[in-house]
């Protein structure tokens, strides 16, 4: 991957940029460290850097589960919380109420981390004190990520009286504290976050420090603090931390709790579906712009969107179909539409820094049947064998050659979310230079929609997931709360648009154009002044990085007053790190890497480490 070189106006935007900023922001609450925001380090270094990790102590976790005979949140909310430390490559161990009654592992190993206690039936916790001690002694974390009525622990996490299960579900979620850039200023509803909670007739101890509120009824604790000795307590009151969305949300407070590092990806990918859009020489309903669809297209839509890409150095990843017709038995025919002049200029586009994936011969998802439930929502037309996917798969792949002229795809984006296991298998035959698929990030599946993880694909592992996080010009808070979740645990920001959504009601909000645009680049604009080191990339170069992320070992060691070491085993290419500080303007790298940004209201650090053992310490 070669540097792609600024032009010479594009610098000049920045320092204007850069100017504004300075005069806007008072001082020191934010740092740009680079005065080129389009920071662009190489994916990957020529050799591989390894060094050997110290069997010493580090940054760890335990999280400790019942497992007999509990409530299923119990399992859901262990891998759910397994996962965003693993995301955050946060080594942890996991360990049911009975391994640890039988192994009674020392504690002090997660001194530096935290332990995390799930289950509804605390009544079976097992060496009460000893975990008590963790905290008040050793100086720990102790998190309990699942309300429990019977804890033996409750008083000590703060909770007056007796208590018992509240009769009506808790609703919405609104932060006290300022927890993570973004994140933290959201308002989630009732619609997406609700749980069943504890009673709290007797209230908290006074000591406690209230983090999240719920809106319904309002102002009910859902996650509070408190101090203990030399350590800490965190009380989930809630059940929702088996929620994929929580993720983010539960290591940022840990981390704020405990402080520590994390690695994190620092990716932004942007993706637009439907590529070129059926836009024909026709107005459909919902167009205003007194333009034709294929006009408004040409001349106001792909304009916007490159003005966008080159104000914010963002790249798109593009699908494209060749057909939208229904198709689904032979012959496969490509019927010139008149719409060749777009199509050729909008592959010229692409290929200027973006990426061009496929979508699909038509716009039919790889599916034999549906339900009747996903029938009525999509209303495609099933294939009726898997030979006749790959018929119009080998389609697209000999109009790919003749029509585009570009390497062949490397990305393949499901029409409409929406993929099945032997569709996969089809589409890796027709196109085995694949790398990654990007449907929709962890789902509960339930539309028939493909969900998927930024982790291999389970079937075909030589394929990566890249996920869709987020969709759409207008974003509301519940759909920003997904948004920076995901910053928070694996930073990474994945979102998709389609060009024909300006003109349907449904999804347009009653907003013309101008207005969808101007709300689509206050939030670029937003995101990328809150996370200038989320570095723009393809769906396919996140999907490189996204392995060599994984290869890496990484541990932290924070023993040491004032200094902070990272292990990072084998280093392919420079890594991100996120670090909890007091004062983040008191740090400074003194081996391995560079500070790229830092943020004094929260406490963060973001520091590319470009050596696999990084030393951070305060200046003296
Ligand atoms: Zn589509």
């Amino acid at each position: 991957m070669t540097k792609k070189k600024l032009p010479a106006f594009r610098i000049a935007l920045y320092v204007l940029l850069l100017a504004v900023v300075a005069l806007t922001v008072p001082t020191r609450v934010q740092e740009w460290v680079n005065d080129d925001r389009r920071w662009e380090p190489p994916l990957s270094f020529d050799t591989i850097k390894r060094t050997e990790i110290p069997n010493e102590p580090h940054q760890r976790y335990l999280l400790l589960y019942h497992d007999k005979a509990d409530i299923p949140e119990a399992l859901r909310t262990r891998d759910n919380l397994s996962m965003a430390l693993r995301y955050s490559k946060l080594p942890h161990d996991v360990m049911s109420f009975d391994e640890y009654n039988k192994l009674n592992t020392p504690l002090q190993r997660y001194a530096q981390g935290a332990v995390i206690i799930i289950g509804e039936r605390q009544s079976d916790l097992p060496h009460v004190d000893l975990l008590q001690r963790y905290v008040t002694e050793q100086g720990g974390l102790l998190i309990n990520a699942l309300r429990s009525p019977s804890s033996p622990l409750n008083s000590f996490f703060g909770i007056e009286g007796n208590t018992d299960f509240l009769e009506d579900s808790l609703g919405g979620l609104n932060w006290t504290e300022s927890i993570y850039p973004g994140l933290s200023e959201l308002v989630v509803s009732a619609d997406k976050f609700s749980s069943s909670s504890l009673s709290l007739s007797s209230g908290l101890s006074q000591e406690s420090k209230i983090w999240a509120t719920a809106l319904e009824p309002e102002g009910y604790p859902l996650l509070w603090v408190a101090e203990r000795g030399s350590g800490h307590v965190m009380y989930w009151n809630t059940t929702a931390l088996q929620e994929s969305p929580m993720r983010g949300a539960f290591i940022q407070t840990m981390l704020k709790a405990q402080g520590g590092a994390k690695a994190t990806v620092g990716a932004q990918v942007w993706f637009i579906d439907d590529f070129p859009s059926p836009a024909y020489s026709l107005v459909s309903p919902g167009n205003t712009t007194g333009m034709t669809d294929y006009n408004f297209r040409l001349k106001r839509w792909d304009p916007d969107m490159q003005d966008l890409s080159k104000k914010y150095g963002i790249r798109y990843s593009a699908g494209v179909i060749f057909m939208y017709n229904d198709t689904v038995t032979g012959p496969f025919d490509y019927v010139k539409s008149g719409q060749e002049t777009l199509f050729a200029l909008e592959v010229q586009l692409m290929n200027n820094g973006g990426e061009l994936g496929l979508h699909g011969y038509n716009h039919l998802s790889l599916r034999k049947s549906y339900t009747p439930s996903e029938q009525e929502l999509y209303g495609y037309k099933p294939w009726p064998s898997e030979h006749a996917m790959l018929e119009a798969l080998l389609t697209a792949r000999k109009l790919w050659q003749q029509e585009i002229k570009a390497p062949l795809p490397t990305m393949y984006i499901p029409p409409s979310n929406v993929l099945s296991r032997e569709g996969k298998f089809q589409l890796y035959k027709a196109f085995p230079e694949l790398k990654t698929i990007s449907a929709l990030y962890a789902t509960s599946g339930k539309q028939g929609e493909f969900s998927q993880e930024f982790l291999p694909d389970p079937d075909i592992p030589q394929i990566m997931g890249t996920p869709r996080v987020t969709y759409g010009y207008s974003l509301e808070d519940d759909d920003k709360f997904n948004l920076y979740s995901v910053i928070g645990n694996l930073g990474i920001i994945s979102h998709f648009n389609h060009p024909d959504d300006v003109f349907n009601d449904d999804r347009n909000m009653g907003k013309s154009w101008a207005n969808l645009r101007s709300d689509f680049e206050a939030l670029i604009g937003e995101i990328n002044s809150r996370f200038q080191w989320l570095q723009p990339l393809t769906a396919t170069e996140l999907s490189d990085r996204l392995r060599m992320y994984y290869q890496t070992e990484v541990q932290f060691d924070r023993s040491q007053e004032g200094r902070l070491t990272a292990y990072l085993s084998p280093l392919q290419g420079p890594m991100m790190l996120e670090v909890r500080v007091e004062d983040p303007f008191a740090w400074q790298v003194n081996t391995g890497g560079e500070i790229v940004a830092r943020n004094e209201e929260f406490g963060l650090i973001w520091v590319e480490a470009r050596e696999p053992k990084l030393v951070l310490e305060v200046a003296k």
